[in-house]
């Protein structure tokens, strides 16, 4: 036996928070309690059948079993392109303002590698997704956390950064509509981080998932449709949510073509590009018919209007979201997450997540995932009811 030391890389990294929820998970499962699992942020509803269609005969076809091109095959490319401009209105050269990922996580993991050296920073929101501050970590840089608060309708505060860590900083991540707040950012806001980008030449990485999940008429914007937008940066987008394709790992970034060809250098030396039949079902997705969209849009919507009239009757805060599938709760007093979210779980069954395991802003907080039937949400309102908290 040799003796396995973990390198400092993966012996510095945060906790992990979730551990200790996924510990009473498996807990109370053996116990034979009727879970119902509000935790993760993976759709329920299946891939619409004209893309698992378009796979299957994709997978038949020999020329998709060698190695894919590293940046994604051109008519995939040009198909994100095509659907920018359909939906925001944005011109992209898919030749050298795309680059395909193998999944939208692949490539905000990766990035820092392209333009982060050892003690360098970067701008991340707390709370959010645990990937931009371990991408940024992995490359040995530093993270310097931007609080999202209620008072600011869950956006940064760009002015609240002193003057020698915006100098220091070399990329700043963002997340509209956002996981886990469920905020969204207006013009102004984006019109705001590209002269903030410009003054302290900060590369902008804005995580889009969420742009085509969303109610009520309301439809999210681009950071790319803000006027220089593509001077300053990137927007990751992915076909995870927006067609129940998180099993699939697929994804893009798009814009200023530097930052999109860098990370395309540090990918070429990793992986070797996405199953070209994937892409393929992809390019279905993004250019077929789109009423498969409305419809899963129309049912979280429904499911949102239980939830959301439920937890108000009980009394619990909360902002009602516009876009993404998760709500963001305030803790009722006397809970802290971590307290709340064992509350829920050991005495009435729901698993929810905890908000400081998104960072130490998301204290205060619980985060509910859309992602069971009306049937169940109604369910989770009366055990809450008859549970009390
Ligand atoms: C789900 C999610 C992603 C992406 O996922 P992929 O499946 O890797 O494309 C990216 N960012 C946020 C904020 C998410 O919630």
């Amino acid at each position: 036996m040799i003796k396995i030391e973990k390198s400092d890389r993966l012996n510095s990294l945060p906790p992990y928070l979730f551990k200790e929820i996924d510990r009473q998970k498996e807990e109370v499962k053996k116990q034979g309690v009727d879970i119902i699992d509000l935790g993760v942020g993976d759709p329920d509803m299946p891939t619409p059948q004209h893309i698992i269609d378009a796979l299957k005969q994709a997978a038949s076809d020999p020329a998709n079993h060698r190695y894919p091109s590293y940046s994604g095959m051109e008519d995939f490319n040009g198909a994100v392109a095509r659907w920018y401009k359909r939906r925001f209105n944005v011109d992209l050269d898919p030749l050298n303002e795309v680059v395909t990922l193998i999944g939208s996580k692949e490539g905000i993991a990766h990035i820092p590698l392209a333009f982060i050296n050892p003690g360098d920073m970067a701008l991340v929101s707390s709370p959010g997704y645990p990937v931009y501050d371990i991408g940024v970590k992995f490359a040995g840089g530093e993270t310097y956390f931007m609080n999202l608060f209620k008072e600011n309708n869950f956006l940064p505060d760009l002015g609240a950064i002193p003057d020698e860590i915006a100098g220091k900083a070399k990329m700043m991540f963002i997340n509209y509509p956002n996981n886990p707040t469920s905020a969204v950012a207006t013009e102004g806001f984006f019109q705001e981080v590209v002269s903030f980008a410009k003054s302290h030449n900060i590369i902008i990485c804005h995580d889009a998932a969420y742009t085509e999940m969303a109610f009520d008429g309301y439809s999210p914007i681009s950071f790319l449709e803000t006027k220089d937008a593509k001077t300053v940066g990137i927007e990751f987008h992915s076909l995870s949510k927006t067609y129940n394709m998180t099993g699939w790992r697929i994804g893009f970034a798009v814009g200023r073509a530097e930052v999109i060809q860098a990370l395309g250098q540090v990918k070429s030396n990793i992986d070797s590009g996405a199953f070209q039949a994937i892409q393929i079902a992809g390019i279905t997705a993004l250019e077929g018919d789109q009423t498969c969209v409305k419809a899963m849009n129309r049912e979280y919507a429904e499911r949102l209007d239980i939830l959301a009239k439920g937890l108000s009757g009980l009394g619990l805060s909360f902002e009602k979201p516009k876009a993404t599938f998760y709500v963001w709760i305030e803790t009722p007093a006397g809970y802290t997450s971590s307290e709340f979210a064992t509350h829920l779980l050991t005495k009435a069954g729901i698993v929810v997540t905890p908000g400081n395991g998104f960072g130490a802003a998301g204290e205060g907080y619980v985060r509910m995932a859309l992602t069971v039937g009306k049937e169940r949400l109604k369910e989770v309102i009366e055990r809450i009811r008859s549970t009390g908290f």
